[in-house]
């Protein structure tokens, strides 16, 4: 039987860079949902697609082959047979992203991705609705949240880091739009399940929530 660890949140939560972490030190594969809809977007930008144009973005998707590959707890991203990781984290692709997700059929297109990607194994996924839709009965479920000034402020940090050339003002009106775009989707909107631990994770450092965390996976995990 395959352990599936569940994580949703909004942008500059620590939600890739805690699964990353955790998934080398608990040897679970990770999985960030967030780069299937973001490899539908770049695919996009290549043919020059425009957002309007729905009916050509849900004809190509038969044409988009997503596939994954852990190498020591980081994923490598690959569209249609080459490498994308780093081209999926550009600022184009991150401003069409989330529209681009709330489309119907995309979802459902990405979510059997998602789902094939984790057949089988001991995974950690993260998304906006890995607790609610893709696995609602995953075996921990977990929502991080954060005020969205500092996780602007993450985002900044990250994005200077990369070398991507936005201003902090830009990263947090994307993160904006995109909380609120997010919150409001027909199907798989951001939310909190239920039955999910939330933790808030504005005061807190990555290792701090890396270690809550990976404490709640390895209490019902067992090791
Ligand atoms: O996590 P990341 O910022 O890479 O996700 C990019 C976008 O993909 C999000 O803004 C969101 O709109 C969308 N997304 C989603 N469902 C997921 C993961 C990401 O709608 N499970």
């Amino acid at each position: 039987m395959s352990f599936v660890v569940a994580i949703d949140g909004p942008a500059g939560t620590g939600k890739g860079t805690v699964t990353s972490l955790i998934s080398k030190e608990l040897g679970l594969v990770n999985i960030d949902t967030g780069a299937t809809y973001r490899c539908v977007a770049l695919y996009m930008i290549q043919n020059q697609i425009k957002l309007e144009e729905k009916e050509k973005i849900i004809a190509s998707l038969p044409a988009i082959h997503i596939d994954m590959k852990n190498e020591n707890g980081e994923q490598i991203v690959f569209l249609n047979g080459k490498e994308v990781t780093k081209e999926i984290r550009s600022k184009e692709v991150t401003q069409i992203v989330s529209q681009v997700s709330s489309i119907k059929e995309v979802r459902f297109a990405m979510v059997e991705v998602q789902r094939k990607l984790a057949e089988g194994k001991d995974v950690i996924m993260e998304g906006r609705d890995i607790t609610t839709y893709v696995f609602p009965n995953a075996d921990v479920k977990i929502y991080l949240d954060g005020d969205e000034n500092e996780r602007a402020r993450r985002r900044f940090k990250e994005m200077q880091e990369k070398g991507i050339n936005m201003t902090y003002e830009e990263v947090l009106k994307n993160i904006q739009a995109r909380d609120k775009n997010d919150k409001e989707k027909e199907v798989g909107a951001l939310k909190i399940a239920e039955d999910a631990i939330y933790i808030d994770t504005t005061h807190l450092t990555v290792e701090e929530e890396k270690e809550k965390v990976k404490e709640i996976i390895k209490e019902k995990r067992g090791k």
